[in-house]
């Protein structure tokens, strides 16, 4: 190539720079690089470095126009120019991509990351002809390197050919190299702005997923702040259930959001999510269509073909996926990976630290639950050691469960037999105007065959509790059949909601089940059902209990022959009504009865006989007076009738009927008919008689006088 001597260009807007001497060249071309390398790296902003970059080139280098390339993959891009204006090709020249593989200067200087000086451009036959550039006769081109890698070119074109030199070229290519480092500085410093913004917007994020107490807070804000640190389209969160082996989603960003989130996957299906659960690292998805990662039916629910996917594990746990959309695969940059790594692993302390709280508040729950039912049980037991009867256990359990919210009811086993009564019900005032509106019966007079209620059928026979989560849905299976007509009024008059959740538990004694407890409310729960079950063996002991001490109690004050009152349980009732029947100044009779001959009958037939006629004589009593009347035992084979609320006239008249059933019918004995008669005394409270053995006096000399007058007769006295 000749060398041509440069000629001096004539452009009004821009110094002359003259031919220069080498030697004297040399001196300023140093002087003014120490300049530009000050100027340069005054600033840190790239868009200012750009600029002083083409201006200070021109106190070096003399040019009529110049531009600074930028290379960003393959093609390299005007992003500075100078002259263009004046040539009426900025715009044009601005916008224009030249790939750098294909233009042979180009892919010269990536490799020798040298300048280059061309004379004569056109005749180059590297040198692609541009007809915006059809003006240029020398130019000069140098790589800009940072990081010993060419990141662009820096270009001076001449109109007069030859016009520039090799010190020109020299320049140029220190003065690149200078740009190199300038550029290479700001865009560190861009870039750890950039970082630093992040990482500020990344603490913001740790702290406010940290502090979250819901994880329904944490999916309010997530999405977006994903959106703006990820720098995504859109994104999705899912919520991986490890029992089931599914995936749900948990929120998500775009106008299919709804899909998103209220979409679910079948156990087996190959989801994004399960995938990167099992492989624990976030993955970068290039091209949904072809990813092999998921079902194809799931690349619907996603906008974007280019999917970034991070794991949420946190403690061994897994709790889903974050799905960052992008627009294209190269947008996920290896800063956006690391944030959204250092994201994932935030977010997922954060889901197991809730995760943890809501355990500790579940089981906090329960044990304030199992608290007070094991209280209850104390309370319990104390009614149990304090003697009270089955009524007063019962009511105690219910208001104890009551406290804690809980209803309850106890459905009894009526004897051996397979019928259940309601006996007790916390709810019971509405429950009685609820049975009084459908019935003339009285809830303790609603007696059930178990066989009609199959759900109690099933936990008598299995002994098992139940856990009812709706319990208005079997409600039907263990209502009497007399409610089931106005099944919803009942569902009211039991305070049952659709929150309402219910346990019903077996009363075991000895294998046997003796009732059923029904508990509900809203706090119940099913891990409730086991101490429910506790509770209902205590429950069926304090039941038992209270029966057997009422039997006790019965046994105390019963003839053991004929099932009536004995001596003592008669002088207490006796006592007792004889009391209110002067204080309200009430009616009050007394009759006595004694066998005729009774001696005579032991001696024939044998004592046994006579007890057999014992018992029938008090079971034909019985039958002849009211159940607010007592009936006793009050001698080997005397009895003592109390009539309550009745003048003696009336209890003679009952005395009448007592003598002729035992006259009238002759016994049934085991060793045949025997015909008895007694004789009976009557007598009633009046002023004169002051206690109830002068009653039993007074009545004894009645009886004495029926005898006297030849026995099986009533004789009267009702005034001393
Ligand atoms: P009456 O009263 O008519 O004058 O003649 P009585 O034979 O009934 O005479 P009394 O009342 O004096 O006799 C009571 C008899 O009742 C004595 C005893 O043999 C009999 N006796 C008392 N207690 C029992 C009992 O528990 N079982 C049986 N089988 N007999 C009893
Ligand atoms: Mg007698
Ligand atoms: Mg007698």
């Amino acid at each position: 190539m000749k060398k041509i001597e440069p000629t001096m260009i004539n452009l009004s807007d821009r110094k002359k720079t003259p031919p220069l001497d080498l030697e004297e060249d040399h001196q300023v071309l140093v002087a003014a690089m120490a300049d530009v390398s000050m100027a340069l790296n005054n600033s840190l902003h790239l868009d200012e470095v750009l600029d002083k970059i083409l201006e200070n080139l021109a106190k070096v280098v003399a040019y009529k126009t110049a531009n600074i390339m930028l290379i960003e993959g393959n093609s390299a891009r005007i992003v500075r120019s100078k002259g263009y204006e004046l040539l009426g090709t900025k715009e044009m020249m601005m916008s224009k991509k030249f790939d750098v593989n294909e233009l042979s200067n180009f892919a010269q200087m990536i490799a020798t990351k040298k300048p280059i000086l061309s004379y004569y451009p056109h005749l180059e036959q590297d040198w692609h002809l541009l007809a915006e550039s059809e003006w240029i006769k020398s130019h000069i081109t140098s790589p800009i390197i940072s990081d010993d890698q060419v990141i662009g070119f820096l270009n001076c074109d001449s109109d007069v050919a030859g016009f520039f030199n090799k010190i020109q070229t020299y320049a140029m290519q220190i003065f690149a190299s200078q740009a190199g480092l300038a550029i290479r500085n700001a865009r560190l410093f861009d870039a750890s702005t950039r970082l630093g913004k992040k990482l500020r917007s990344i603490n913001d994020l740790t702290h406010q997923v940290l502090e979250a107490t819901t994880l329904t807070q944490i999916f309010n804000m997530l999405p977006e702040k994903l959106i703006d640190l990820l720098e995504g389209t859109n994104v999705y969160i899912s919520k991986w259930d490890e029992s089931t082996q599914t995936v749900t989603g948990w929120a998500a960003t775009g106008e299919f959001k709804e899909d998103y989130v209220y979409g679910k996957s079948d156990p087996g299906d190959r989801t994004l999510t399960k995938e990167i659960l099992e492989t624990q690292h976030s993955a970068l998805v290039e091209n949904l269509d072809q990813s092999h990662l998921m079902d194809k039916k799931f690349h619907g629910l996603y906008r974007e073909k280019s999917l970034f996917c991070l794991p949420l594990i946190a403690e061994g746990m897994k709790f889903g996926a974050i799905i960052v959309g992008y627009a294209s695969p190269d947008l996920v940059t290896e800063d956006i990976r690391s944030l959204g790594e250092y994201a994932a692993m935030q977010i997922s302390t954060a889901i197991s630290k809730i995760h943890m709280l809501e355990q500790e508040r579940i089981q906090s729950s329960q044990l304030t639950h199992a608290n007070a039912l094991i209280e209850s049980l104390s309370h319990v037991s104390t009614a149990i050691k304090s003697g009270v009867d089955t009524n007063n256990v019962m009511y105690t359990i219910g208001m104890e469960l009551e406290l804690i919210k809980i209803h309850s009811m106890v459905a009894l086993r009526v004897g051996d037999s397979d019928n259940l009564m309601l006996t007790y019900s916390s709810v019971q005032t509405k429950l009685v105007s609820f049975v009084k509106n459908l019935s003339k019966h009285k809830i303790n007079e609603i007696i059930t065959p178990i066989d009609s209620l199959p759900l109690f059928r099933e936990i008598v026979d299995s002994q098992q509790a139940e856990y009812l989560e709706h319990p208005e849905e079997v409600l039907i299976q263990i209502t009497p059949p007399i409610f089931k007509p106005a099944i919803s009024k009942l569902v009211e008059a039991l305070a049952i909601t659709k929150n309402t959740k219910c346990i019903l538990v077996p009363l075991v004694i000895e294998k046997k089940t003796i009732g059923i407890l029904s508990l509900w409310g809203e706090s119940l729960q099913k891990i409730d059902s086991q101490a429910a079950s506790i509770f209902g063996g205590q429950v069926a002991i304090a039941i038992e209990n209270a029966n057997l001490l009422q039997e006790v109690q019965r046994l105390a004050i019963t003839d053991e022959l004929t099932n009536v009152l004995n001596r003592r349980g008669f002088d207490e009732v006796a006592n007792r009504e004889f009391g209110a029947a002067k204080r309200y100044s009430r009616p009050l009779s007394l009759i006595m009865l004694d066998i005729d001959r009774f001696k005579a009958i032991n001696d024939v037939y044998g004592h046994p006989i006579g007890d057999e006629i014992l018992v029938e004589i008090a079971a034909r009593a019985r039958t002849k007076i009211r159940e607010t009347d007592y009936i006793s035992r009050y001698g080997g084979e005397e009895f003592l009738i109390l009539l309550t609320e009745q003048k003696p006239e009336n209890a003679k008249t009952v005395a009448e009927r007592i003598r002729k059933s035992v006259a009238e019918q002759p016994f049934n004995t085991s060793v045949g008919k025997i015909t008895v008669t007694i004789s009976v005394g009557v007598t009633g409270a009046n002023s004169q008689i002051s206690s109830i053995s002068m009653m039993i006096k007074t009545v004894d000399k009645a009886l004495y006088k029926s005898k006297e007058n030849g026995r099986n007769r009533v004789t009267m006295i009702d005034k001393i």
